[in-house]
C-alpha cells in the first residue's frame, strides 16, 4: 500500500473530529479557565461556548431548523443514530448511554446504534483538553460531540450536548432574555463576550427556565470573579445548576419534534421493552 493509502486508513479509524473547536461549558470556573485552547486544523468559528458552528452559514434553533437541521421523523418517532467511542471506560458509556435513554423516557426521540451505512449520526469522542461541546442541531455526516474525559462525562452534561445536537441554544441567550436577566458585560472575559449575545431562537411557548440544563451558570466567563449574569428579578438568585433536563426543556423537545405528548407513557414502555 502508498504511504498515501496508509495514511487514510489511519485517518479512518482515528478517535478525533479534526474540524472541532473547544469551549467548556457547565464546568467549574477553575477547571474552565485551566483548560487551553486546542491547536486546531482547521479554523471555523465558535459560537456560544460549547457549540461548534460550520463556517458557511450562522445557526440558531429557530433559523436553523426551518432550514432543516432537525433530525428526520419516521413515524412516532425520530431516529437518532449514536457511536460511542471505545475510549470511554464502561462506565463512562454507561454514563453517556443514561444520558441518551433519559430522551427515551420523556420524549419521541430514539437514539439508535449508528449502522456504518447511515449518513448522519452523532459521534461521541473525547481527547485531552476538548472541553464539552457539539454542534447545533443536524450536521451532514459524522457530527462531534465533545466529552472530555476530566469533566464533561457527567448526566447533565451529556443530556446539554444532546439538546444542542438536536437544535437548542443556551437559555440566557434566548430573544426574550432582556426581560428576566441582566448581561454584565463588564465581568466576562473580553474573549468570550460573543457567548452571551441574544439569538433569535423560536422558544416554542416555553417561559425563561433559570433551571434549564441549558442555563449558563451566574459566574460561566467571569474575568473577575463577579456574577456575569444576573436575574432582574433577584439579584441573589443562584442558576444554572441543574443536574437534569427540565420540564421546559423536555417541552421544547416534544413541540419542536412535534412529539405526541398524549403517547409519553406508551414512550416509557417502549424504552423499557428495549432493555
Ligand atoms: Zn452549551
Amino acid at each position: 500500500m502508498t504511504p498515501a493509502v496508509l495514511f487514510l486508513l489511519f485517518l479512518s479509524v482515528m478517535d478525533v473530529c479534526l474540524s472541532a473547536p473547544a469551549e467548556v461549558k457547565n464546568l467549574t470556573d477553575e477547571f474552565t479557565d485551566s483548560v487551553p485552547r486546542p491547536k486546531l486544523d482547521i479554523k471555523i468559528p465558535v459560537l456560544h461556548g460549547d457549540i461548534a458552528v460550520p463556517d458557511t452559514f450562522f445557526k440558531n434553533a429557530d433559523q436553523c431548523t426551518a432550514r432543516g437541521c432537525k433530525w428526520p421523523k419516521s413515524g412516532l418517532y425520530v431516529y437518532v443514530p449514536y457511536y460511542i467511542s471505545p475510549y470511554f471506560s464502561r462506565k463512562e458509556q454507561s454514563i453517556i448511554l443514561r444520558g441518551l435513554q433519559s430522551f427515551h423516557q420523556t420524549t419521541c426521540i430514539r437514539f439508535i446504534p449508528w449502522d456504518s451505512g447511515v449518513r448522519d449520526y452523532i459521534y461521541f469522542f473525547s481527547q485531552p483538553n476538548s472541553g464539552c461541546w457539539s454542534y447545533l442541531g443536524r450536521q451532514k455526516g459524522k457530527q462531534c460531540i465533545s466529552l472530555e474525559k476530566n469533566g464533561c462525562v457527567n448526566y447533565s452534561t451529556v443530556q446539554h450536548e444532546i439538546l444542542h445536537a438536536l437544535g437548542f441554544n443556551h437559555e440566557q441567550v434566548r430573544s426574550d432574555r432582556d426581560k428576566y436577566v441582566r448581561i454584565l458585560f463588564d465581568n466576562i472575559q473580553q474573549k468570550q463576550q460573543y457567548n452571551f449575545r441574544k439569538v433569535p431562537t423560536n422558544n416554542l411557548r416555553t417561559p425563561y427556565d433559570f433551571n434549564s440544563v441549558m442555563h449558563y451558570h451566574k459566574y460561566a466567563f467571569s474575568r473577575n470573579r463577579l456574577p456575569t449574569i444576573e436575574a432582574k428579578s433577584d439579584p441573589n438568585l443562584n442558576f444554572g445548576n441543574a443536574q437534569e433536563m427540565s420540564a421546559n426543556d423536555i417541552a421544547r423537545v416534544n413541540r419542536l419534534y412535534r412529539c405526541n405528548t398524549s403517547s409519553r407513557l406508551q414512550y416509557a414502555k417502549h424504552a423499557d421493552a428495549q432493555h
